[in-house]
C-alpha cells in the first residue's frame, strides 16, 4: 500500500522508518494545530508560542503512535514472532510481522497491547497535565499535555473497533477463534464488522464533504477507503496463510522441470527450448548442480546473429537465495520469498541439486482446494480466495 519508509532508528533493536507521506502529515498537523487548537480560548497562545506548541504536538503524536506500535512488536517478539520493523505512515502505524500469530492467545495479547498502551499514555499526559496546572506550569504546556491525553485516548477508542484488521478486529477474531475454533469462520466474521465499520466511515465522510467541511470529509473517504482494502487483503491473506500451514514445498512441486546445459549454443536454447516450451526462463545444470538460470531477457543482451557461437554458460545468471527454496521449506515460506522477490515461481534446490520447480499457481491451487474441502460442510463463501498474493501485515491504521 505504501512504500517502505526510511529506517531512523531503532528502539528495542526494532528499526523503526517513516514513509514519506507522514511528513506530509506531520506539516498538516503543524498547521492545523497552530491555527486551530492551541490559540483557542482566552488568554490564549499566540504565535510563536501557538507554532512552538503545534511543533511539540506533533512530535507528542508522532511518539505516541510509535509507542502504540512497539508495544504491539514487543508482545509478537515475546510470542516467538519475528518483527521487520515499525513503519509510520500518513494514518497511523504499521508493525511489520513476519509471521502471523500461532493461536488465538497470542493474537488476543498481540492485539491488544498496543490499545492497552495507548490508554496508558493518554491517562498518563492527562495526569501530568492536572499534576503541571497544581504546579503552576504555563497554560501552554498543561494544554499541550491535555491535548496528547486525548489524542491517545482517541487512537486507542478507533483501534479498538471490532472490525479486522484493526486492533479490535483481531480481539474478536481471538476471542471468536477461541469459542467455535474456527479460525476460517472467525476470520470471516471479524472481516465483515471491519468492512461494514469501513462502509460507515465511507458514509460518514461523503456526509461531512457534502455539508461544507470538504478537507474533514476527505479524510475519512479516505480513511475508510483504506480500511475496506486492508480488511479485503487481510482476509484474504488469512484463507492463504491457513491453507498453507503444514505444507511443505515437496509436497506440491513439480519434479524433474525443463533445464538446459551451459553448454548449449543460444541458437538451440531458442528454437529448441523457448519456441517448445513457452516459458520464460529455464534453470541450467550441469551434472544435477544447479548453476543458474537463463531467460528471454539474458539471450536478447546478445546479438541475434551470434546466437550460434555463444552458449548458455556465457549468458545466464547465478541463482541467488531469492529464487531458490528447498524441497523441505514450507510453502509459507515459499510464497514469502516470491512475494518479496515479486516472482511467479522458484527452483527448488537441495543441496546444490534442483530437485524441482513451484510456481505461485501451483501454491494457488492448493489453497484453493484445501479451502473448498474445508468449506464444504458451511455455507459457500461469497469471495473466494483470489489467484494473487497478498501480504499484508499492519496491525494497525490509527487516526
Ligand atoms: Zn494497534
Amino acid at each position: 500500500m505504501f512504500g517502505k519508509g526510511i529506517t531512523f532508528f531503532r528502539l528495542l533493536g526494532i528499526p523503526v522508518g517513516i514513509d514519506a507521506s507522514w511528513l506530509l502529515l506531520a506539516g498538516l498537523f503543524i498547521w492545523a494545530l497552530a491555527t486551530g487548537v492551541f490559540p483557542a480560548g482566552d488568554g490564549a497562545a499566540a504565535p510563536p508560542v501557538s507554532w512552538i506548541m503545534a511543533g511539540a504536538g506533533v512530535l507528542g503524536i508522532f511518539a505516541s503512535v510509535i509507542l502504540h506500535e512497539l508495544a504491539h512488536a514487543v508482545v509478537a517478539r515475546a510470542n516467538g514472532i519475528p518483527v521487520s520493523g515499525i513503519t509510520l505512515f500518513i494514518f497511523g502505524g504499521v508493525a511489520e510481522l513476519e509471521d502471523e500469530p500461532p493461536g488465538p492467545r497470542a493474537e488476543f495479547q498481540m492485539a491488544i497491547a498496543g490499545p492497552l498502551l495507548s490508554v496508558a499514555l493518554g491517562l498518563g499526559f492527562h495526569a501530568a497535565g492536572l499534576a503541571g496546572g497544581w504546579a503552576g506550569l504555563p497554560r501552554a504546556v498543561t494544554e499541550l499535555l491535555g491535548y496528547l491525553g486525548w489524542l491517545n485516548l482517541i487512537l486507542a477508542g478507533f483501534n479498538l473497533v471490532p472490525g479486522f484488521p484493526l486492533d479490535g478486529g483481531r480481539v474478536l477474531r481471538s476471542l471468536l477463534w477461541v469459542w467455535q475454533d474456527d479460525y476460517i469462520r472467525a476470520t470471516r466474521v471479524a472481516t465483515a464488522v471491519g468492512s461494514a465499520f469501513a462502509v460507515a466511515l465511507i458514509l460518514l465522510g461523503l456526509m461531512l464533504a457534502l455539508s461544507g467541511s470538504l478537507a474533514g470529509g476527505v479524510w475519512w473517504l479516505m480513511i475508510g477507503f483504506i480500511l475496506k482494502n486492508a480488511s479485503q487483503l487481510s482476509h484474504r491473506h488469512a484463507l492463504v496463510r491457513h491453507a498453507l500451514e503444514g505444507e511443505r514445498v515437496s509436497g506440491f512441486m513439480m519434479t524433474a522441470p525443463v533445464a538446459v546445459a551451459p553448454e548449449l549454443p543460444l541458437r538451440a536454447l531458442v528454437d529448441d527450448y523457448f519456441y517448445r516450451h513457452h516459458f520464460q526462463s529455464f534453470p541450467v545444470v550441469s551434472a544435477g548442480m544447479l548453476l543458474g538460470s537463463v531467460g528471454t531477457r539474458e539471450i536478447k543482451r546478445v546479438p541475434r546473429r551470434e546466437w550460434p557461437a555463444r552458449t548458455v554458460g556465457e549468458v545466464m545468471v547465478p541463482s541467488g537465495p531469492d529464487s531458490m527454496i528447498g524441497s523441505q521449506d514450507s510453502a509459507l515460506r515459499a510464497l514469502a520469498v516470491m512475494s518479496r522477490g515479486g516472482l511467479g515461481r522458484l527452483l527448488v534446490v537441495d543441496h546444490g541439486k534442483l530437485a524441482g520447480m513451484v510456481t505461485l499457481a501451483d501454491l494457488f491451487r492448493l489453497v484453493a482446494v484445501k479451502l473448498d474441502l474445508e468449506e464444504a460442510d458451511q455455507a459457500p463463501l461469497e469471495d473466494r480466495p483470489p489467484p494473487m498474493p497478498v501480504l499484508w501485515s499492519g496491525r494497525s491504521a490509527g487516526p
